[in-house]
């Protein structure tokens, strides 16, 4: 049998585990159960990877997201280690095939998503398998006390009955004291071993700031080092507004959000990742699998919705363990945005119900029906069809997909489909007397048969080589043609797909869900009160108010924070200069008190308060006996 180490080394090509990896697989081996806390990118998939493949037999891997397994099934296949995902949206026939290939096909690993465990099909089936050990990834999902609670994760305990002498390792890297009691009592571990690596981070220094002028500061920051930083913000708008501040400022930038292709999305990443450009600004769909040692700095200019997501996204920076900040750039403004945009559109049961509706009938599915079936769209023309709230609508469908109605998925495709609305002979004549469409309307005549009886689907670039020219210039030809009623034209972006998970039945599907949709409400406002009570609490250690939200109770400041170490404003001659003017501004009008001048002027206080006493220092200003500054020369 091979060591751990050895397996390590062949598969992955590294020489050692990281703390608590060896500790979690060799409790593994010996059968235990285990509960498995360790931070994001701490290497959780090999804690159940390396004893899989050690042992005789398969793994079953349970996840909630389908980008989650598939990524992980291809990197196991990148080892020639033979893994699938079984997710939705797959035939039954074809699951069928896939079921006979992990009993009989040497596969080491099923991915599976918690709602195909429900299929009797699949039930029966694992019953046949010789499965070495169950993994539950994301295991937080399971708890209604998390921030991602999952309903279908409840049905993950059958495992547990079809294999009850299998053990289980549940892993996740954010579980508070009540989550973990929950993962423990519903997947009915026994005598567990809970192995916890403590979260803290010692060359993270976790910054909340209060900034009138975010960008100013986001620019002071990422002016400090010359290294990589991540930038969140809340919508996809600001992250091209902000990049195309940076790049204006002469700070390297790219930007990243769920909507963009897919080709895109791996090109700008990869463009971080090798530093061509250093900034990424980035909503929170940034984050998978990113992976990379030297981010100095990540700061969000909106407060996140919870402290789970914060813990993540900060702990992005500093990976190196050289010395690295988190930076949470906070203004008054914040409060009533986060609750404007959470609270306002968390989806309430007659939204989900509308959503759910809508999306039966821009699909045309019929009651009953419509189970199994994949759609793509374009999110924006959907919610524009039915005057729908987009983030409303979005969060709505967010929801669907946690209580396994549907599966939503971020991809990117065009579609682009024709039919020809008049016949061939008219066809001909309209292009004797209009020889600019002579070329694209033939290479389509004679590439895709059919075009004349039903709409049929076209590859643009196709089109457009065989015609001798640019996509752009036959898209705009057709569309010509469309306005001329000589064809029916649709070029669609589709940025979003779902996959139904259930039929169709209208309410009866959707009043099952009604304690979750309301309980779902009810935990996102806590963690959105959460979030604000850490931003706000400035007499306890950053780092330690994150880390007994955790659970960790032996706690100590941690001597970097902003509590710790409050900021002393660096303050440059640039920003001296612009406070300067704007104090003479004001007192060239009239006498002020600072504090009045404080109420007045879009700067730190702080700040502001140094220019004055600077200013008198160098006679400038003078004080009146009524406490009023005023410009001496007046
Ligand atoms: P998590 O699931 O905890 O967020 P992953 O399992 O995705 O983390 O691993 C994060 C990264 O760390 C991966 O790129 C993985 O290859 C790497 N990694 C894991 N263990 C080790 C190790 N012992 N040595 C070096 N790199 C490792
Ligand atoms: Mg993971």
């Amino acid at each position: 049998m091979n060591s751990p180490e050895d397996i390590l080394k062949q598969y992955w090509g590294f020489d050692s585990f990281r703390p608590l990896q060896n500790d979690i697989i060799e409790q593994l081996l010996r059968k235990q159960d285990v509960i498995a806390l360790l931070p994001t990118g701490g290497g959780k998939s090999l804690c159940f990877q390396v004893p899989a493949i050690i042992q005789p037999g398969i793994c079953i891997v349970i996840s909630p997201l389908v980008a989650l397994m598939e990524d992980q099934v291809k990197a196991l296949q990148a080892k020639n280690i033979k893994a699938m995902a079984l997710t939705g949206g797959i035939h039954f026939r074809e699951v069928d095939t896939m079921l006979d290939n992990c009993i009989y096909g040497n596969y080491k690993f099923l991915y599976l998503s918690p709602e195909r465990l429900q299929q009797e099909l699949v039930q029966e089936r694992i019953k046949q398998m010789q499965v070495n050990l169950i993994a539950v990834d994301e295991a937080h999902c399971i708890s209604q006390w998390g921030h991602d609670f999952r309903p279908a994760y409840r049905n993950i305990s059958l495992l547990r009955q079809l294999k009850p002498d299998v053990n289980v390792v549940a892993l996740t890297a954010t579980a508070t004291l009540p989550v973990v009691k929950d993962i423990a009592q519903q997947l009915e571990l026994k005598d567990v071993k809970l192995l916890q690596k403590s979260f803290r981070r010692e060359n993270l220094a976790y910054i909340v700031k209060e900034a009138q002028d975010k960008n100013y500061y986001m620019e002071q920051l990422l002016r400090e080092h010359n290294e990589a930083g991540i930038i969140y913000v809340r919508s996809r708008k600001a992250t091209i507004e902000l990049e195309q501040y940076l790049l204006k400022k002469g700070i390297s930038a790219t930007s990243f959000h769920g909507g963009l292709p897919k080709s895109e999305k791996s090109l700008r990443l990869q463009q971080w990742l090798k530093e061509d450009k250093r900034v990424m600004v980035a909503t929170s769909a940034f984050g998978m699998g990113i992976d990379k040692a030297n981010v100095r700095t990540v700061i969000h200019l909106n407060l996140p919705e919870s402290l789970e997501s914060y813990f993540q996204e900060a702990g992005r920076a500093g990976r190196d363990g050289k010395p690295a900040k988190a930076v949470v750039l906070t203004n008054k403004s914040d409060i009533p945005l986060l609750k404007n945009q959470f609270l306002a559109t968390l989806p309430g049961v007659e939204m989900v119900k509308l959503v759910y509706k809508k999306l039966n009938s821009y699909f045309r599915i019929a009651y009953g029906e419509g189970e199994g079936t994949e759609h793509y769209f374009n999110f924006y023309q959907f919610c524009q069809k039915y005057e729908l709230n987009t983030l409303l609508a979005y969060n709505t469908m967010q929801l669907l997909d946690r209580m396994s109605i549907l599966t939503l998925a971020e991809q990117f495709q065009k579609k682009t489909r024709i039919q020809f609305l008049v016949t061939g002979k008219q066809i001909n004549w309209y292009l004797e007397a209009n020889p600019q469409f002579d070329a694209v309307v033939k290479s389509i005549l004679r590439t895709y048969g059919g075009a004349f009886d039903s709409m049929v689907e076209l590859n643009l670039q196709v089109i457009a080589g065989k015609a001798g020219t640019t996509v752009q210039e036959a898209t705009k030809l057709l569309q010509q043609l469309q306005k001329e009623d000589i064809v029916n034209f649709e070029h669609d972006q589709h940025d979003t797909k779902i996959t139904f998970l259930v039929p169709r039945e209208d309410d009866i599907t959707i009043n099952p869900l009604i304690p979750y949709i309301k309980l779902q409400g009810k935990t996102k406002q806590e963690k959105i009160e959460q979030v604000l009570a850490y931003v706000e609490n400035d007499r306890q250690c950053k780092s330690e108010q994150l880390l007994q939200y955790f659970g960790e109770k032996e706690t100590e400041p941690c001597g970097i924070c902003s509590v710790c170490r409050p900021l002393k404003t660096k303050l440059d001659r640039e920003e001296m200069k612009r406070i300067y003017f704007a104090i003479i501004g004001l007192l060239e009008a009239q006498q002020y008190t600072s504090r009045e001048m404080v109420e007045r002027l879009d700067f730190q206080e702080d700040q502001i308060i140094k220019v004055l006493q600077l200013l008198v220092e160098k006679g400038a200003l003078a004080i009146t006996a009524s406490n009023k500054y005023k410009l001496k020369h007046l």
